[in-house]
């Protein structure tokens, strides 16, 4: 019905689309989608949804998303085109909301600008990083930005400082807020020393990462977040004796324990029926509630 909506509005703009296909845990169904090339687009298509009161969700690489298997009403906002595109200016990089991370990381490690060198192995779109203040290794996107331009859901433009960017621990205030991440300037360093340490040290973390992570397996990353105070998660799951905990098709990582592998034919209500028994053991276990990191496609919290 959205999707005929969204037809009758503008039939050359929206399409359907599977959503397994545009998440990494490569779960879900149908919805109606929007690629969007440039800012104006974006504001006209969001005006358009707005007018005609069609929910919408910008979806970046869904690399920390979990949308649901029987499909989303509403459209999908995808960011293409300019917002893909990123440069260098002295010690500072520029890139779209869409841009991908991990290219823009190595990009700037082979420019010899150190600080992004975390985010190699991070499978995300900047506009994703910054929603999420994704980081790894004691270092995230926050400690970074420099400028963080946003739409607003009224439709009014604004440059925000890091500051005003609301950022914690994996969370921004764009998460409450509903403001679309246009792109950011981060401020990196120039880097001492030999030419090439760096990508060194991006081919390192990756292969780091592919040790500790099940990268063969359709995942989201982390399910959970760190707790305040406690040990991390995977070692509080893996202490249950949950590593292969299985529902459905979604299983507890052998690899890793705060990771949920999509084994084949994961359903979004697997996955979190997965995350419901493995909150309450570890809680029943060690009196710690775990809050989740992955985001159900569309949820404002
Ligand atoms: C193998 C693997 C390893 C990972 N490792 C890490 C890690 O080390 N550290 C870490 O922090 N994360 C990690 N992640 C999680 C994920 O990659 C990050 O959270 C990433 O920043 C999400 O970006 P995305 O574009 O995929 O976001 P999506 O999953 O597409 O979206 C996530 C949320 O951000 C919102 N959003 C996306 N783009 C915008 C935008 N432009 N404006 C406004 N809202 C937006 C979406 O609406 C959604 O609510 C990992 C994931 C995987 C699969």
């Amino acid at each position: 019905m959205i999707f005929d909506k969204a037809m009758q509005a503008a039939p050359d703009r929206f399409k359907v689309i599977r959503l397994s296909d545009f998440t990494t845990w490569g779960i879900g169904g149908y919805t109606a989608s929007c690629a969007v090339t440039s800012e104006q687009e974006l504001a006209e298509v969001l005006n358009l949804l707005r007018e005609r009161s069609l929910p919408w969700v910008i979806l970046g690489k869904g690399s920390n998303t979990l949308a649901p298997s029987e499909g989303w009403h509403g459209v999908v906002v995808l960011l293409k085109g300019d917002f893909t595109e990123y440069s260098f200016k002295g010690n500072l990089v520029t890139a779209g909301g869409g841009a991908h991370l991990p290219s823009v990381s190595g990009a700037a490690c082979s420019t010899d600008l150190t600080g992004l060198v975390f985010a190699v192995g991070i499978p995300g779109t900047v506009g994703g990083a910054v929603f999420m203040n994704a980081g790894a290794y004691g270092s995230s996107i926050s400690d970074l930005v420099e400028e963080v331009g946003v739409l607003h859901p009224g439709g009014a433009i604004e440059y925000l400082t890091a500051e005003e960017c609301g950022f914690a621990y994996r969370t921004s205030v764009f998460q409450k807020n509903g403001a679309v991440v246009l792109g950011a300037t981060l401020r990196l360093s120039r880097a001492v020393g030999n030419s090439g340490e760096l990508r060194r040290e991006a081919r390192e973390i990756l292969q780091l990462r592919r040790r500790k992570f099940p990268l063969d397996v359709p995942n989201a990353g982390s399910v959970f977040r760190r707790p305040d105070n406690g040990p991390p998660p995977g070692k509080l799951i893996e202490d249950c004796g949950l590593k292969g905990y299985r529902t459905g098709g979604a299983v507890v990582s052998r690899v890793h324990a705060n990771f949920i592998e999509n084994a084949g034919g994961a359903t979004s209500s697997d996955v979190m029926h997965l995350i419901e028994y493995v909150t309450d053991r570890v809680r029943r276990n060690t009196g710690i509630v775990l809050r989740r990191e992955i985001r159900q496609l569309g949820e404002r919290i």
